[in-house]
């Protein structure tokens, strides 16, 4: 049964039209299980019946549409109940309904299977015979295994607009993955790599030092096109954002891409050919990483390799026809690409492969350019010359919509145009609430920093992500280029703190160059487990920190993923070993200097130090709470799984009641507590934040304005009464709805329209 199930999916899946499949589909099962008829119906909720889609055996009339009403015959009843049905005699049963036009009297046994996907029956599959009988369990099980596996080629259909002739006429909505909150509308552009690195063919040479030079060359031609991209972008973007085009620029360093590929070069080949290989190496390593922001390089990579292509490759500049108004569409959207076109004439973009992590959706979120990534099954042509409306909160993409639902995105877009310019222009106001609260909002980095200002006001670094040039390379980096890149850090931000984390690499993100393989890599071998195993790797990053910091004393270390003391202990040891070692160090080279000890937190967000707070309060001098994996790990939801990701839900009733107890067992044990996860850049979550007592939030510069807005906007007793009432809700929606109904009270509803 297994492989002719397998097969009738396959062919399913293979076959070149949505109609075709389905026929296909009853035809094979009618086989397989040797009976009279197979059905396939789909609902149609708007006319609120089931449409007969296919079928062999029932004799439908030529250019008939054969309906029954929700309600109706076992058909519905399957569908109501979500489960099947096995009837002996569906004739003798109370709910039969005998659908004349399709002769359907001569038969008796039925067995419907509804169709379910996400939980929303979208029809049934529907096999009789003539004779009365009970069908087996075998064969229960078996449709019942097909209608599961067919939920998602049919929620695809119908998502495409190919389910024909039960839905409205024009082409239904697209479901793709929010990247950038906003609403766009405008004509599809469709952006295209400068070269393709898999349309290159091996070729060798016997001239290496001519390729060799050929292949410098397009580096400096490479460096020069993406300053002037990121010149481009520079007054759009914020500054950590900017430092994508500096983590472009180290990958063309020799220690990354050069000396690879100018040894595959040696070896005989071609330079365009040695960037093919070695270009696609280092992509395929990325690819395979779990976790998906560190996947998501391997775009970047790609990316980089094709531009160093398309100068080898001499190709003649073409000057982009851009559309006014346009919507960037590409399979794979670059930040590079994204570059390239004027930022006034770009509303939106829809990149069909990628992820809400990719360069291209932190630079989108930056320049507040709504963006929509992963839109399955969808050629690139089908979106050629279409007008759009792409909505960036819950991911929905519309394909030449009708009049009032283009209205109504074009009312949205009017009041979100309005609230940014309100928000824009209060950026350099300090975040104070009416009543006088002062709330220090910071920043989460992880790129390089660039020197000078970052947007609006704000309280220096609260998280600075060190994991990223570890990536970037195919060796440890070493202390000196460690010490190099914190230097620059700390002096950008001199005289304001910058929290800087430890590596928070391991188990489910492992180093190219230090692979890891684990069942349960989130509950492996990751941050400070796999750092205090290998002291040496720990000992040289804090080094090169507190080195970077002398001058400054600025620094304050963060611990991730600590789960108990004694990591804490450990890590501490180890701290003030290196703090001596570059202590004297110090002193002998410049006797008088001296050198401060930098404070040292832990990151909450393994639950087990809920329980511990008071034992961790002694040992360390900050707190710091990361949402992200302090959800995953209290909900035991995988925070990179598609599947589950409806269940990753940040206004969890548990969630909540763990911040909260946190904020106050930090308050009575008289530590410093700031949040540095996502949720303190969402507009309901810091408004839920401030209204527990948090008083420093930490987030994504991009969020920043929003949050002062926020922040500027609210007083305490009316955050008091929110607190209550999201703290009696016992659903994460009924927590979303009293948030929402606050931020909309404050007249701040165009940040409400997420997703959910
Ligand atoms: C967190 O877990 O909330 C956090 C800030 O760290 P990261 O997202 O880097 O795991
Ligand atoms: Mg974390």
């Amino acid at each position: 049964m297994l492989s002719t199930l397998q097969r009738i999916v396959e062919a399913v899946n293979q076959a070149p039209e949505f109609e075709v499949a389905l026929k296909l589909m009853v035809t094979r099962v009618k086989e397989a299980l040797g009976s009279e008829v197979c059905s396939v119906y789909l609902a149609d909720h708007d006319a609120k019946e089931f449409v007969l889609m296919a079928s062999d055996g029932l004799h439908v009339p030529d250019g008939e549409r054969i309906t029954l009403a929700f309600g109706e015959g076992l058909i519905s009843l399957a569908a109501q109940r979500e489960e099947p049905l096995n009837v002996a005699d569906a004739t003798k049963h109370p709910n039969f309904k005998l659908v004349e036009a399709v002769q359907e009297e001569s038969f008796r046994a039925m067995l419907v299977a509804p169709i379910i996907h996400q939980r929303q029956v979208l029809g049934v599959l529907a096999v009789q015979q003539r004779s009365a009988r009970a069908f087996s369990g075998e064969e229960e099980s078996f449709v019942v295994t097909l209608a599961a596996q067919l939920a998602a080629v049919i929620a695809h259909a119908e998502a495409k607009g190919l389910v024909a002739g039960h839905h409205s006429p024009w082409l239904r909505n697209l479901t793709a993955v929010p990247g950038a909150p906003g609403v766009a509308i405008g004509h599809a552009f469709i952006g295209k790599p400068a070269a393709r690195l898999s349309a290159v063919v091996p070729r060798r040479t016997e001239h290496p030092w001519r390729e060799i030079h050929k292949f410098r060359k397009a580096v400096i031609e490479t460096r020069q096109e993406l300053k002037a991209l990121a010149a481009q972008v520079a007054e759009h973007v914020a500054e950590d954002t900017l430092a994508i085009f500096d983590v472009y620029q180290g990958m063309l360093d020799a220690t990354s891409l050069g000396n690879s590929v100018e040894a595959k070069i040696q070896e005989g080949w071609m330079a365009q050919t040695a960037v093919k290989v070695v270009v696609e190496g280092f992509v395929a390593q990325f690819e395979e990483i779990e976790d998906s922001y560190l996947r998501e390089r391997a775009v970047d990579v790609r990316d980089l390799g094709q531009r160093v292509l398309s100068h080898l490759q001499d190709h003649r500049k073409i000057e982009l026809e851009v559309p006014e108004e346009c919507i960037l569409v590409a399979e794979e959207v670059t930040a590079s690409m994204l570059a390239a076109i004027p930022r006034d004439k770009l509303q939106g973009i829809i990149s069909l492969k990628g992820s809400a992590n990719s360069h291209a959706a932190i630079m989108a979120r930056s320049m507040g350019i709504p963006a929509v990534f992963g839109i399955q099954d969808v050629p690139l042509n089908y979106l050629e010359d279409q007008f759009l409306v792409v909505d960036g909160y819950s991911g929905d993409v519309f394909v030449n919509p009708p009049a009032q639902v283009l209205h109504e995105y074009e009312a949205l877009l009017l009041e979100e145009q309005e609230l940014a310019d309100i928000v824009r222009q209060h950026r350099d106001l300090p975040a104070e609430t009416k009543d006088g609260i002062q709330v220090e909002l910071q920043i989460n980095a992880g790129l390089n920093v660039e020197h000078g200002e970052t947007r609006g006001q704000h309280n220096g670094i609260g998280l600075y992500r060190t994991e990223i040039p570890f990536m970037m390379r195919d060796r440890f980096p070493t202390e000196e280029e460690q010490f190099q890149l914190y230097r620059q850090v700390l002096d950008s931000y001199a005289g304001a703190p910058v929290v800087m984390r430890t590596l928070d690499v391991g188990g489910d993100k492992p180093l190219p160059y230090f692979p890891i393989q684990e069942d349960n890599p989130f509950l492996g071998w990751r941050g400070i487990r796999m750092t205090l195993d290998h002291p040496e790797i720990f000992l040289v990053q804090v080094r090169a920190m507190l080195r970077a910091n002398v001058g400054h004393d600025t620094l304050k270390i963060l611990l991730p993923m600590i789960t108990s003391v004694d990591e804490i202990d450990e890590s501490a040891r180890l701290i003030n070993q290196a703090y001596f070692e570059v202590r004297n160090e110090l002193v002998q080279k410049h006797p008088g200097l001296d050198m401060k000890r930098p404070q040292l937190g832990v990151m909450i967000e393994v639950p087990a130090i809920l329980y511990q707070l008071e034992a961790v309060a002694r040992r360390v001098d900050f707190f710091s709470v990361g949402t992200n994996d302090l959800t995953q790990y209290l909900l035991a939801v995988d925070r990179n799984n598609a599947r589950v990701a409806s269940l990753y839900e940040v206004y969890h009733p548990a969630l909540l009641m763990a911040l909260k107890g946190i904020i106050e067992e930090c308050q009575a044990l008289g530590k410093p507590v700031s949040v540095c996860g996502e949720l303190a850049g969402d507009p309901g979550g810091a408004l839920l934040l401030l209204a527990m007592g948090y008083r420093t939030l930490s987030m994504g510069g991009h969020n920043l304005d929003k949050i002062r807005w926020i922040v500027r906007n609210v007083e305490a007793p009316m955050l008091q009464v929110l607190l209550s009432q999201a703290l009696n809700a016992r659903h994460p929606d009924q927590v979303r709805r009293v948030v929402n109904m606050k931020l909309e009270s404050l007249g701040l509803g165009g940040f409400v329209r997420a997703g959910k």
